[in-house]
């Protein structure tokens, strides 16, 4: 066996303490102030918000539509089981709902695709913290089990089954 170190980047997401250098943040410099042509987010005093454009705003495209751009999300939630398949209406609504309660103050938090499986239902957010609020909610409405890892590119994988 070869014990050379042999460290390619993403692999460094196997050690948890590192995972936060692994999101794939798109590499964004941003000129503030700035508004996203895609979805007229602006950005200013350090983060992007909904609101009026600033005078003689730059152009720089906001996080989240950049990873829907290069469709590369942050993380994803797979719902499974019986009752999920039963119910998939409802527990969209949920998720929608969460999208929207967390997208008040961030436009960043998004949800990219929602698509029904043959277990149930999976989706796909802009970042981190859509996902696990989307999860959280789940487990704590309606039970069952909760799991999350980071995978090797630091993408967050969770799974709720019920
Ligand atoms: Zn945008």
């Amino acid at each position: 066996m070869n014990f050379e170190p042999n460290v390619r980047r993403g692999e460094w997401a196997w050690q948890p303490a590192n995972r936060r250098y692994l999101e794939p943040k798109p590499p964004v410099t941003v000129l503030s102030p700035a508004r996203c042509p895609d979805c007229e987010a602006v950005y200013y005093e350090g983060r992007w918000r909904w609101g009026a454009v600033p005078f003689a705003a730059h152009e720089v495209r906001c996080p989240a539509c950049e990873r829907q751009r290069r469709q590369l999300p942050a993380a994803t939630l797979v719902m499974e089981g019986a009752s999920v398949a039963r119910h998939r209406d409802e527990f969209k609504r949920v998720a929608l709902q969460r999208e929207e309660a967390l997208q008040r103050d961030n436009p960043l938090q998004r949800l990219m695709d929602i698509e029904p499986t043959p277990g149930g239902m999976r989706l796909t957010t802009t970042e981190v913290q859509l996902a696990r609020d989307i999860g959280e909610t789940l487990r704590e409405r309606y039970g069952g089990r909760l799991d999350a890892e980071y995978d090797k590119q630091g993408m967050l994988r969770m799974r709720w089954s019920r």
